[in-house]
């Protein structure tokens, strides 16, 4: 494209110059810097006013406009990405302002849309009389992307392109900065593959790269976008995992184990590889990458010797609680199946009349080998696995039919109090899982109870305020466990059809000794007295606590003082030596 077309406008002065400011006749030394800039294989102009003064051909051809499109009806503020103006606009400042300027980066954006980077220099100058600068504008599109390949082959594995060391060593600084900011952990996974020289010895190198890279695509889909999935060489790679405890960590190992169950097809071969995991954890196996990664690695070799397709934990307490766990979990599943949970039933006694009132339902995992489980062990793994919804649901099953067995053998009516859990309380459909329960066994709903702690309520206390009067609109009562160990806001309590309060038992137990629990407990009675609601204290044990509650004024009261809790017929036959029995 030509410079300065041939229109033609008059100067200030009179004389007549072409678009590029140039006279129309030049003389010997404009023609020859006409020439030079028309050569040039940099992109020059003039700006003054913000506006372009002078394109040369180079610059036009790297922006798709004509010089007539640009000249006087364009500033650089056109041809370049909204976001940088400040800096462009400031730039120019400078450079009327007379100051000299350096050398700095932009992203171009072309006539189509399109955008390149650029290096633009620009330096003060006058033109027609009035300060102006001149500037050079530099593709450097080549150069940055041979910047973003030495980048990529300094940091990235040339097989796998997964992170290598290098990069996993950056990035790690990163993660430690964050984790102990934050005061959270991360898991170090070491994987290496089982006998992987068998494969390169007996079909070859490139069959041996083939298996790796299928590997690293199967590893890589396993894990999060945050973590990093690197390979330091060979067969080994190297899983960082911010924010991740233990536990976690053995359920990505144990994915991560999965990922070999299938075979790998490659060049025409079905491949078995089984792979050997060591895991560690910071900060309490390590606090920097290089002794994490030692630490892992000799995890990785006690996996080995354990039997190889395994992991390891690098602490040896962290490999008993986790696998404990998962042992837990796998075997609650088939408890679930096998029908090994029972109900206990421990009495609820109205301290006025001194009788049964009620009961309340506690689990036990009846375990073929280890006997009576009780629920602190296992309740929360059931809470974490989901698998206290199918639980929780046979729980409310079970007691609802007892009570129902009760009455109907002619035992006084009863109130059967059941524990929720708060992810069962929050499964969709819990409603009808009650109202089911009530309807399969027969049961009036005022004799069922659910007890609720305060957590379970006051999580989105909106949303549970309509599951909660759902209940209560079918006339099932509500009750608050636990409370005092929790937050409730007096406000919100006021709001919710709860008709009982329960004293955690903690307060209950120090009640003749510790004058804060007493005042905690007495503060209970009276605010449930003034929300009309009824008090009971939990894990009442002795005679003076007892008596200490009563002078307060509590409703109700449960505790090995009366009963432990025991097994159905237990039950029935106390139930049968109260005067009312029988009647
Ligand atoms: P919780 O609902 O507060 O139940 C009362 C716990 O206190 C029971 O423990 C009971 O045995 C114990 N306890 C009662 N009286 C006394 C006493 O005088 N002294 C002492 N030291 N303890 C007493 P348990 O049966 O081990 O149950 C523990 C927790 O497990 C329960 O606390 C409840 O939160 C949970 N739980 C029990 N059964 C179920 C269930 O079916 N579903 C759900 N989601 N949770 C359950
Ligand atoms: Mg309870
Ligand atoms: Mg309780």
């Amino acid at each position: 494209m030509a410079v300065g077309a041939k229109s033609v406008e008059q100067r200030h002065d009179g004389e007549a110059t072409d678009k590029a400011g140039f006279a129309a006749e030049p003389s010997d030394e404009e023609r020859i810097f006409r020439t030079i800039m028309e050569a040039a294989q940099v992109g020059i102009f003039v700006l003054q006013d913000q506006r372009f003064k002078y394109v040369n051909p180079y610059l036009t051809g790297l922006l798709g406009f004509s010089a007539a499109e640009m000249i006087d009806r364009m500033g650089p503020l056109d041809v370049v990405q909204q976001a940088q103006h400040e800096l462009l606009a400031e730039q120019m400042r400078q450079r009327s302002a007379g100051v000299g300027g350096h050398s700095y980066e932009l992203l171009v954006v072309r006539k189509d849309g399109s955008t390149f980077p650029a290096t633009i220099l620009g330096s003060p100058t006058s033109f027609r009389g009035r300060p102006a600068s001149v500037g050079t504008l530099t593709d450097i599109s080549l150069q940055k992307a041979a910047e973003q390949r030495i980048r990529e082959l300094a940091d990235y594995d040339v097989l796998t392109g997964l992170p290598n060391r290098r990069l996993l060593r950056e990035r790690f600084v990163q993660l430690l900065a964050a984790a102990e900011r934050d005061k959270t952990e991360i898991a170090v996974i070491f994987l290496d593959l089982d006998h992987f020289k068998r494969v390169n010895d007996s079909l070859g190198h490139s069959v041996g790269d083939d298996l790796l890279c299928e590997v690293a695509r199967r590893l890589d889909s396993v894990v999060r976008r945050i973590d990093t999935l690197a390979r330091l060489g060979g067969d080994e790679f190297i899983f960082a995992l911010p924010g991740i405890h233990s536990t976690a960590a053995a359920e990505v190992a144990r994915r991560l184990v999965e990922v070999f169950s299938r075979p790998f097809e490659v060049a025409g071969h079905e491949l078995t590889v089984t792979p050997s995991l060591g895991i560690c954890i910071y900060p309490q196996d390590g606090l920097d990458l290089e002794s994490l990664l030692k630490n892992a690695d000799t995890a990785m070799y006690r996996a080995k010797e354990t039997g190889r397709n395994a992991f390891q934990f690098y602490s040896s307490e962290m490999n008993t609680m986790t696998l404990d766990r998962l042992l837990m979990e796998s075997n609650l599943r088939r408890a679930f199946l096998q029908r090994e949970f029972i109900l206990h039933y421990q009495p609820l006694v109205s301290l006025e009349s001194g009788l049964i009132v009620g009961v309340e339902a506690l689990i036990r995992w009846q375990h073929p080998e280890l006997g009576m489980i009780m629920p602190d062990r296992f309740i929360h793994v059931a809470e974490d696995t989901g698998l206290i919804n199918p639980i929780g649901d046979w729980v409310l099953c079970e007691a609802c039919r007892q009570a129902q067995t009760w009455t109907e053998e002619g035992l006084p009516p009863l109130i059967m109090a059941v524990n929720v859990a708060p992810v069962q309380f929050r499964q969709s459909g819990f409603v009808e899982v009650v109202a089911g329960a009530l309807a399969a066994s027969g049961l009036a709903p005022g004799c069922l109870e659910l007890e609720l702690t305060e957590r379970t309520v006051m999580h989105d206390a909106d949303i549970n305020l309509g599951t909660l009067s759902a209940l209560h609109r079918m006339g099932v009562e509500l009750s608050l466990d636990d409370f005092g160990t929790g937050y409730s806001s007096l406000a919100y309590l006021k709001r919710f059809p709860v008709g009982k309060l329960k004293i955690d038992r903690s307060f209950v137990n120090d009640l003749e000794t510790d004058p804060d629990d007493w005042a905690i407990a007495s503060t209970i009675v009276s605010m449930g007295r003034s929300l009309r609601m009824t008090v009971l204290a939990e894990g009442v044990e002795t005679g003076e606590q007892l008596a200490q509650l009563r002078k307060m004024g509590c409703d109700m009261a449960q505790g090995f003082h009366f009963s432990r809790p025991i097994p159905p017929a237990g039950i029935a036959d106390m139930l049968r030596l109260q005067p009312f029995a029988n009647r």
